[in-house]
């Protein structure tokens, strides 16, 4: 079953085309982006084994990039289908499946819909993800269509773990909680942790940290989240490329007191202008951070606060699970950063914690990187959440036959 996986944001659609024998034996037969989607300059990247194609063109919106996405896909030398007809199914990645959605689901009228509903939750990433299920539903009459939503994973969070200590008539009300997000990467790296281990997923206690641009971590137990440091909306927890994380709630209403700022400047100033990049001050990507450190005070100020930030909610999820079997790095930093990585292990011997310097030089493949001594595995694992969304496609499709 060919199967195409498709990730839509605001100007971008990624795309990856898999043909899918199993759940385990699969081949990627291409993948790519279109990229400026309603901005001038729009261009494709296409990508079939070892080689690359770029395309410029004129985008003005999703539908236009999958019509050239399929295009690319079934002629010319790009090309490695002989027509659409040979996409079998269609997997979507959306962001916020809100209470309704803890697994993946075939996309109905009633599911898009809801999709639709939970666009409130999500006013940035839904209405791109629910275009490219709309645009597909056009171009591919009758495939079936899956979404995969990046809250699903969280759904077993309990209650006491995701209700915030404010009024309770906002939770009723506007469904105000934590979600967590990044679930399919979560859940990915969790199966491929027990894998490494030679363990069952059922009987271990991990950490999982998804260090990108965005950063969570989550608590995993039995193959379950249990707890993860994303929240309401992706702003909350860890310091991320330019969002926040966790501050005193307090510090908004200061600001806008003192410098005459609007709720939604404060948001952007949180979103976008804090993070790596505020405290630096220099770039919000840490390869750049890690460059300037040993000249620059705020570049160095930010390392340790990425270290120790990292440390805090590992001592806490630590402590709501109950021991730890293993600790998870994945996602840009998580794959590449073995500073980064170090500074967070360094100094949590006391739990079992004893990362290894040389084995920590892996870079972006599986990896151990533990001492022999350490209670705790630590685990490179490079995220493949398109994957993730293959095989669910795969496997509801296939249920539904
Ligand atoms: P996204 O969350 O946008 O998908 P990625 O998972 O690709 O992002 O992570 C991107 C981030 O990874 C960059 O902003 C950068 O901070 C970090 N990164 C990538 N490579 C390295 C590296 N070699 N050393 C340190 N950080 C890196």
């Amino acid at each position: 079953m060919n199967v195409l996986v498709v990730n839509c944001g605001s100007s971008t659609v990624k795309y990856q085309l898999f043909a899918m024998d199993g759940e385990d034996t699969y081949r990627v037969l291409a993948r790519g982006l279109v990229e400026r989607i309603g901005i001038s300059g729009s261009r494709l990247e296409h990508r079939v084994a070892e080689q690359v194609f770029t395309e410029a063109g004129t985008v003005p919106n999703h539908r236009v990039a999958l019509e050239w996405i399929i295009k690319v896909l079934t002629t010319g030398e790009t090309g490695v289908l002989k027509n659409v007809s040979e996409i079998q199914a269609v997997g979507h990645r959306v962001v916020h499946g809100g209470e309704r959605f803890v697994d993946s689901v075939l996309i109905d009228e009633v599911v898009l819909k809801t999709i639709k509903e939970c666009a409130d939750l999500a006013p940035l990433h839904n209405p791109p993800n629910i275009l490219g299920i709309e645009a597909c539903q056009s171009l591919m009459p009758g495939v079936p269509q899956v979404a995969v939503f990046d809250t699903a994973f969280h759904g077993t969070i309990p209650e006491w773990a995701y209700i915030y200590a404010i009024p309770y008539e906002y939770y009723e009300k506007y469904r105000v909680r934590r979600y967590g997000f990044h679930g399919t990467s979560h859940r990915y790296v969790a199966e491929r942790a027990a894998k490494m281990m030679g363990k069952n997923l059922e009987e271990l206690k991990l950490i999982t940290c998804h260090m990108g641009s965005g950063v969570s971590f989550a608590a995993v137990k039995g193959g379950k989240s249990i707890d993860t440091s994303m929240g309401f909306t992706p702003l909350e927890g860890l310091v991320m490329g330019t969002r926040s994380g966790d501050i005193d709630p307090a510090i908004i209403f200061f600001l806008m007191e003192k410098e005459g700022l609007s709720a939604k400047q404060v948001e952007e100033i949180l979103n976008k202008r804090s993070g790596v990049l505020g405290i630096s001050g220099v770039s919000s990507d840490t390869r750049d951070i890690e460059e300037a450190a040993p000249s620059n005070h705020r570049a160095r100020l930010t390392l340790e606060i990425i270290a120790y930030r990292a440390k805090k909610y590992i001592g806490a999820y630590y402590a709501i699970l109950g021991g730890l079997d293993g600790l998870v790095f994945t996602a840009g930093i998580g794959e590449n950063s073995s500073f980064i990585r170090y500074s967070i292990c360094k100094g949590l011997e006391h739990l079992g914690i004893l990362i290894d310097e040389e084995r920590n030089k892996a870079r972006r493949k599986e990896a151990f990187l533990n001492s022999e001594e350490s209670k705790v595995k630590i685990m490179l694992i490079p995220t493949n959440e398109e994957l993730m969304i293959a095989r669910d496609t795969w496997r509801i499709v296939q249920q539904k036959r």
